[in-house]
């Protein structure tokens, strides 16, 4: 397989992940179990650009079905997250009534519900049906196709140019990752800002976050490879924020290459933190994998023993990461027997891979848990705050990620 973007043959392996279904494939009876569908899970990295990448035969069509799932608005702190942001770039670029935001990957419209209610024009671009419908009942225009340079060149048309651009955390999930760029590039205004959210490779190195490994990530990205990516497209990156989100992810403002923003010393900073973690030296790579067996051991081995001890043991958000973690380390619905999830959407069906079935947080309590494996640990006090809220705690939790942890409430 070649690189993505700059076309190198790959050969050095990040780490091989077997066999799943793709992880948003939830199965609504057991008469499903049968005919599921797995594919193998590998991450490749390319030694001349850093672009880490899945090797991957998943077509994007069969993942981004009506059934995906995934709607942005059940986090609470994600539509904080969405809201802020819509404050502080507003007034950053000054943005009002006579500007153009778009945003590519609108899913339910989140964010741009905020664009809506402030009276800047805005515009969702979004592939998934489900979703898109729901952000079309929040009064949100959306053109419900993939992005990429043809389509860009069409909204630019239809609409004219974008003032913004907002790409959060799409860039990862696209698997002609220079098409998609280059569409930034067509779209916008020639004052026009883009920011792109995306998880940060560095933390998923360092705090071994290999459960945001799945099918529908095509690419792992640092900031030196985005700004390349960018840069070949004819965009210049001028700032950069580290953010919390999704385990730490990176903020990214690019304009065009000619205009006349200055490049923020954060971009160096990012840039520097990057080459000091390793992340342009293979053995990390190599001992990123050894990182992996050795999580997925002690979770199976903590779950073994929990059920040899006659504990009962229970997971909380039925989130992608979730399936990662549990299809990797061989884990089954012998040994955690429920999972529970506040989206109605996915209540009542079972998880793929694991087969466990997924109910909604009010049964939790019925099941007299020991244990309850929190799946997002990126929102694990989100979680455990909601529990304490809305139900009577006395069991343990735990994490495994970055390491296998076991907490009280
Ligand atoms: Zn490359």
């Amino acid at each position: 397989m070649n690189c993505r973007h700059c076309g190198n043959e790959l050969a050095l392996e990040m780490v091989n992940l077997g066999c799943s279904p793709a992880s948003n494939a939830y199965l609504r009876d057991k008469d499903a179990f049968k005919n599921e569908i797995t594919y193998s899970l590998r991450v490749l990295v390319c030694e001349q650009c850093w672009l880490v990448q899945t090797d991957d035969q998943v077509e994007a069509e069969a993942l981004f079905t009506d059934e995906y799932a995934y709607f942005s608005s059940v986090s609470a702190s994600w539509l904080k997250h969405a809201k802020s942001y819509t404050e502080v770039v507003t007034q950053k670029l000054g943005l009002n009534k006579n500007s153009l935001v778009v945003e590519v990957a609108s899913n339910d419209g989140y964010l741009l519900q905020n664009f809506v209610k402030n009276g800047i024009p805005n515009l969702g671009v979004e592939p998934t049906a489900a979703v898109a419908r729901a952000a079309k009942a929040r009064g949100i225009n959306v053109i419900e196709e993939f992005f990429d340079t043809r389509l860009a060149n069409v909204i630019a048309m239809d609409y004219g140019k974008a003032d913004l651009i907002i790409a959060n955390n799409v860039l990862a999930h696209v698997p002609d990752i220079n098409s998609f760029v280059q569409g930034f590039k067509e779209l916008l205004s020639e004052a026009g800002t883009v920011t792109l959210e995306f998880p940060s490779l560095l933390n998923i190195i360092t705090q071994n976050q290999f459960d945001t490994i799945y099918h529908e990530h095509y690419s792992y990205l640092n900031l030196c490879v985005v700004e390349e990516i960018l840069s070949k497209a004819g965009l210049k990156v001028y700032d950069v924020e580290e953010l919390s989100t999704h385990g730490g992810s990176l903020r990214v403002w690019a304009s065009h290459q000619e205009s006349s923003h200055h490049v923020a010393p954060s971009v160096n900073e990012v840039k520097q933190k990057e080459i000091d973690a390793k992340l342009f030296e293979p053995s990390t790579y190599l001992a990123f994998s050894e990182k992996v067996t050795q999580i997925c051991e002690e979770f199976k081995a903590f779950l073994v023993d929990a059920k040899l001890a006659g504990k009962t043991v229970v997971g909380y958000g039925a989130a992608a990461k979730g399936n990662t973690l549990l299809n990797t380390a061989g884990v089954k619905n012998n040994l955690i027997s429920a999972v529970f999830d506040s989206a109605p959407s996915k209540q009542n069906q079972y998880l793929p891979g694991s087969h466990i079935p997924i109910l909604p947080p009010d049964a939790i309590e019925s099941y007299k848990p020991d244990y309850v494996v929190i799946f997002p640990w990126n929102i694990k006090d989100e979680i455990c705050q909601y529990l304490a809220t809305n139900s009577r705690v006395n069991w343990k939790y735990c994490i495994a990620i970055p390491n296998l942890e076991i907490f009280d409430g």
